[in-house]
């Protein structure tokens, strides 16, 4: 069982983390909006709940406007 976990991928897995960064809790709908990248370490993910996304008009991650 070899599990790297040092870096994160913020795709397969991570999506269902439950947590919204916009209103700062949990939630069962939140997807990933986008990464910040970082010179080094791992970049910040940031998810949004479904009416997060309705309220501010944020698009998935990867996904055309
Ligand atoms: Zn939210």
């Amino acid at each position: 069982m070899a599990e790297t976990t040092g870096t994160a991928t913020p795709e397969a897995g991570s999506a269902a983390n439950g947590w919204c960064h916009w209103h700062q809790g949990t939630s069962g709908t939140a997807v990933l909006i986008t990464v910040i990248e970082q010179g080094s370490g791992p970049g910040a993910a940031l998810y949004a709940c479904a009416p997060c996304r309705e309220q501010r008009r944020l698009v998935p991650y990867g996904k055309p406007s």
